[in-house]
């Protein structure tokens, strides 16, 4: 679905510095997959997924989707930030019609879509709501849904339940699979959480600090939904902890 083939990435600060951010990372994301990408802050996490977006270009090699070069935003590939990104003069129902109008759809249509979304994240009753209204989680579920009403055939999510307290975190996790397991999404999902990723991924791409790098990529072959008070979840999670465990490295 997604080929990352030899992407590295160097930015040019203000200063006239040059920041490398990404350094030839090569890897696929198949159909329907759910690939988490962890890995130490700044290591270049959302460059990678702002160049698959097509909202920033490779300085070298290529990104391949379904054998098509990215060179601008598409459609087919959504995206969900870290931060709310609502409109807040739109209630819930209008942010999550927002992609449908673009499209050109008509207002029927659109409202129907929307609909259909705003069931599926469990967010009809506060469908009148504006955001301001609403708790971190709802913001976060109505961001998610309005990614999903576009129908994208790739859902990519920058770190989306980091702002989130730790239960909500969980039931939101919990959400998200289901969504994907209904809707088969194919999704890379970005996250500083190593126990976020075994819970959701089928695999996982371990980074290495900036310049970014392919560290490891491994097959989460736990059965779902994953327990985590499994022993072989727990390992899982200390052997990637330990992977990412730097002289001088924070993870997040
Ligand atoms: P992560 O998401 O893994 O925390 P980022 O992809 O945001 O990391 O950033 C990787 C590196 O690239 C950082 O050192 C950051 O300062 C730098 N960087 C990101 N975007 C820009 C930009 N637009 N201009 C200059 N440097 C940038
Ligand atoms: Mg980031």
């Amino acid at each position: 679905m997604i080929r990352i083939d030899r992407v590295s990435k160097t930015f040019q600060t203000a200063d006239g510095r040059q920041v490398e951010a990404v350094r030839t990372f090569d890897m696929f994301v198949e159909k329907n997959g759910f690939v988490c990408i962890v890995g130490p802050s700044g290591c270049g996490k959302s460059t990678l997924l702002r160049m698959i977006a097509g909202l920033e270009r490779p300085s070298q090699g290529h990104i391949l989707f379904q054998e098509r070069e990215i060179v601008r935003p598409d459609q087919e590939i959504g995206m969900v930030f870290q931060e709310y990104s609502l409109l807040p003069w739109r209630s819930v129902l209008e942010n999550v019609c927002l992609g449908p109008e673009f499209a050109g759809h008509s207002a029927r249509e659109c409202k129907d879509q929307a609909w259909r979304f705003v069931d599926l994240v469990g967010m009809r009753d506060f469908a009148g709501s504006k955001p301001h209204e609403l708790s971190g989680g709802m913001r976060q579920r109505v961001a998610i849904a309005r990614a999903l009403a576009n129908e994208p055939q790739v859902l990519l999510m920058d770190e989306p339940f980091g702002a989130l307290d730790a239960y909500t975190r969980i039931l939101m996790q919990r959400e998200l699979l289901k969504i994907w397991e209904k809707d088969t999404t194919t999704i890379l999902f970005v996250t500083h959480s190593v126990d976020e990723a075994v819970f959701l991924a089928d695999r996982i791409v371990v980074m290495s600090a900036r310049p970014g790098q392919l560290e490891d990529i491994i097959d989460v072959d736990l059965d779902r939904p994953r327990d985590r008070g499994q022993a072989e979840y727990a390992q899982l999670t200390a052997r990637i902890l330990k992977m990412l465990e730097q002289p001088e490295g924070v993870i997040g």
